[in-house]
């Protein structure tokens, strides 16, 4: 089977691309586990994954009466029938194939999912709500739009790249304050997020991403030709490439 590894710090995307990727361990008994990670992980020894789920950029392997959440953070990768130079946080071993979780979180999960995620909140997901993403924004008064994309009880699965890109295409300003953006533009950013955010899993199946790219890591404004902005901007101070002239502030 195959071998993949993740270069930059995962969005929901890719998680999504992990997730079809171990379709083949549904049904399948663990025989061995280890890994640095603390939790309990010899809980796993024997148990059948009946599931995998995703929920924005966190991964679920589920069993019949717990689950365990993966999250890659900015470094963590993955490697499927194969192993690296490295100690995972955690080891699968099945009768056929392997998986394996490096420089990730890993959570033990005793409860429903269904209690503790609001699938509607992950743009990706078949539940989301425009509208519950929309009534959110609206009740953040003075959030940076770019902190509010970041935001995973909002727009669940966005990172850094979608974030950039969608503000680049609906022409909104990244320092532009989330309540003062007009009803219509709101929408069409929050609609933008769901479509960006597909379009990044096809061009990353594809392995054409990057070509796609019109602000993120880019040097000029595509539209003007006039360099764009780069800065770190908000609460979560992660990078943001905007254009002066032909995204609008909203403040
Ligand atoms: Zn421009």
């Amino acid at each position: 089977m195959q071998y993949l590894k993740l270069k930059v710090m995962p969005e929901g995307p890719s998680i999504i691309i992990l997730k079809e990727a171990v379709q083949p361990f549904i049904g399948k008994k663990i025989i061995e586990v280890s890994g640095n990670s603390k939790s309990d992980l010899q809980k796993l020894k024997g148990q059948v994954i009946i599931d995998f789920k995703t929920w924005g950029k966190q991964f679920l392997i589920c069993f019949k009466t717990f689950s365990i959440r993966i999250h890659l953070l900015m470094f963590g990768s993955y490697t499927i029938n194969e192993s690296k130079d490295a100690k995972p946080r955690i080891a699968l071993k099945f009768k056929k194939g392997e998986l394996n979780f490096y420089t990730c979180s890993v959570k033990m999960i005793e409860e429903n999912l269904d209690e503790i995620y609001d699938w509607s909140c992950d743009v990706m997901n078949p539940s989301w709500s425009p509208e519950k993403a929309e009534k959110k924004l609206k009740e953040k008064e003075g959030l940076l739009v770019s902190d509010a994309l970041l935001d995973q009880n909002i727009f669940s699965g966005v990172g850094n790249i979608i974030k950039n890109e969608v503000l680049f295409r609906v022409k909104i300003h990244s320092e532009s304050e989330v309540d003062k953006i007009p009803v219509k533009q709101l929408r069409l950013l929050i609609k933008e997020a769901v479509t960006y955010s597909f379009e990044f899993l096809q061009w990353k199946k594809d392995f054409v991403l990057k070509k796609h790219w019109l602000a993120y890591n880019k040097k000029n404004c595509p539209r003007d030709n006039i360099p764009l902005i780069k800065k770190n901007l908000g609460k979560t101070q992660r990078r943001s490439f905007y254009c002066d002239k032909c995204q609008k502030i909203y403040v």
